[in-house]
């Protein structure tokens, strides 16, 4: 993949030959995460994207402390969706009045640690408001809210749709007017909408329709509203490519949609600004996952390279997380980037289980013990959304080079 060069045949994460790498790190298997390649995706977002719209990072994607920590210094705000996730996103210095909590089923004592630390609360039933209204009495300040609207209508050719129909997700926009007089009611401090359609898109144009339509839907919802509408967060959604014929999402017209809509906003919620919400985007492609072949095998013609992690590692290269039909990611032997001859190999984890499949019959470079496998656009949904308890195998590292 062309954001990670090659020098003497070896791969480079950041800056660092993969062997002497590995050597530094002192185990396989293992995440690194190219901190030069995420300050630079931001960059060049930021290049795109109207001044006036603020980017937030959704760090489900990317938990790890010390890239949430650098991701804080770069970005307008750190969206989480647990406490677990607030605790980080707080340690590593992220400005609470910035940060926004979303999320079904927050509990009584999550929403008590969201007013306490002051963060946006992004609620997603009328329960939340009850606690909040209750919590907020007992600390003896107002928690913040915003409303998070399950919409009529959904993100188009999205990997995994978080909005429109009957979903667990935010509440009904036919139930939002009554919702909002119970803010008012509460005296809560609203601040704004949520709007969250879905996830891995790579059409440009169904990006830009969610958020025009997103645009549309807080407007007709904010003359319900208690308070004048100050945050509107219209998701995100933006795809990475992973599989053979995906190309890069072509963020150009989103970027102009974004600026028109930002224009409108200005004569229409004129106290608001808007947000976009990424994870995957920002992340995604700054990361490789890292792990040794153990055993070379070969069964009834079939090469099989037995590397010592796999889906206990890294669940969504194996195809189990989301994925209605199997492919591979893509997957290089990162210390013979060069060389000859190739072969037709499948590779796969340590786990007795023959959903433990990294690479199937992929053509690869010649490979054999101690050799390293390395799985491309692994810095999303990695380490902390594969069950690493899974057979007992040595735990994982991760490290931000
Ligand atoms: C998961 C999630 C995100 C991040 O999605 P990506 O596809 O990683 O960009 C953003 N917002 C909300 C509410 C989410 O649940």
């Amino acid at each position: 993949m062309q954001q990670f060069p090659v020098r003497d045949g070896e791969l480079l994460i950041g800056g660092h030959k993969l062997t002497t790498l590995a050597a530094r790190v002192g185990q396989t298997p293992f995440y690194a995460y190219d901190r030069n390649l995420l300050a630079e995706r931001v960059r060049a977002l930021r290049v795109l994207l109207p001044a006036g719209v603020k980017l937030h990072y959704a760090m489900k994607a990317n938990p790890m402390p010390a890239v949430v920590g650098l991701m804080a210094g770069l970005v307008d705000g750190i969206d989480v969706a647990s406490a677990g996730e607030l605790k980080v996103a707080l340690d590593a210095g992220a400005d609470p009045a910035e940060i926004s909590f979303a999320g079904p089923g927050k509990r009584d004592v999550e929403l008590r640690q969201s007013v306490a630390a002051g963060v946006l609360v992004n609620v997603e039933s009328p329960r939340e408001l009850e606690v909040l209204a209750r919590e907020s009495q007992r600390l003896g300040q107002p928690a913040r809210v915003a409303l998070r609207v399950n919409p009529d209508f959904e993100l188009k050719g999205s990997g995994m749709k978080m909005g429109g129909g009957p979903k667990q997700f935010g509440v009904d926009v036919e139930q939002m007017p009554a919702v909002l007089k119970r803010v008012g009611a509460l005296g809560l401090a609203f601040e704004g909408f949520h709007l969250f359609a879905g996830s891995q898109n790579l059409k440009a144009e169904s990006i830009c329709e969610a958020q025009q339509n997103s645009y549309a839907l807080a407007l007709r919802l904010s003359e319900h509203a208690p308070a004048p509408v100050r945050f509107l967060n219209l998701g995100g959604g933006f795809g990475i490519p992973y599989f053979p014929g995906e190309q890069h999402l072509d963020l150009a017209p989103i970027a102009a949609n974004l600026a028109a809509l930002e224009q409108r906003c200005r004569q229409e919620l004129p106290q608001a600004s808007i947000v976009i919400e990424l994870g995957r985007y920002l992340v995604g492609e700054a990361g490789v996952y890292v792990t040794r072949v153990v055993d070379r095998k070969l069964s009834r013609g079939q090469v099989f390279l037995v590397t010592d992690g796999g889906l206990n590692h890294h669940l969504s290269a194996s195809g189990n997380f989301g994925q209605v039909l199997r492919k591979n990611y893509p997957v290089a032997i990162g210390n013979r980037m060069a060389s000859q001859p190739r072969e037709l190999v499948s590779v796969v984890g340590p786990l007795c289980t023959p959903l433990d499949l990294l690479a199937d019959r992929m053509e690869l470079p010649v490979a054999g013990e101690g050799d390293l496998v390395v799985i491309y656009q692994s810095g999303a949904y990695g380490a902390s959304a594969s069950p690493q308890g899974f057979l007992g195998q040595a735990p994982l590292t991760e490290v931000l080079v």
